[in-house]
């Protein structure tokens, strides 16, 4: 091993599926949010919404964020970076803990490559971030987003992008 490798982002908890009723009730409040903020996606090109929250880590904040597409496409902000730059425009820089919702109905959403570079920037600890199926019909239907039985993927930044890029100039 060199030293080199010693500021390497690794996660200090595997990744695991559980139910939305094991979830503490902060991070349960987080996925709401997202939910929430999901319905106010502007995706008229994809017509795939996505929300995206984070916690402020010095007073518990939430900032929640959409997709916004764009005709020109590559213009386009995915939900986690709407919310992270809401976030730091008020003057917030650390979080505690993130929460991403879509809907694929055989895959959990997770973030894109550029999405996990920009939660990396923000990590100087590693940030566990939750993905959610969040159900259109639940919504139309005026229902709950989440049933207790609901599976959640509780991953985090480090294992999204192990060994990313970061400097630490000043
Ligand atoms: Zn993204």
């Amino acid at each position: 091993m060199s030293h080199l490798t010693e500021n390497f982002s690794r996660p200090e908890k595997k990744e695991e599926v559980v139910t939305f009723g094991s979830l503490d009730t902060t991070v349960q409040q987080l996925l709401r949010a997202a939910s929430e903020v999901r319905q106010r996606a502007y995706v008229p090109y994809s017509g795939f919404k996505v929300g995206a929250a984070f916690r402020a880590k010095a007073n518990d904040q939430i900032f929640a964020g959409c997709n916004v597409e764009n005709a020109a496409f590559t213009p386009s902000s995915c939900a986690e970076r709407t919310a992270l730059a809401k976030a730091v425009s008020e003057g917030t820089t650390e979080f505690s803990v993130g929460a991403v919702v879509a809907f694929e109905p055989d895959v959990f959403t997770t973030p894109c490559g550029v999405c996990r570079q920009f939660i990396r920037e923000f990590a100087t600890d590693d940030i566990p971030i939750y993905v959610a199926q969040d159900i259109d019909a639940r919504f139309a239907a005026k229902e709950e987003p989440f049933r207790s039985e609901d599976p959640v993927l509780c991953t985090s930044i480090f294992n999204l992008l192990p060994s990313s890029f970061r400097t630490y100039r000043k």
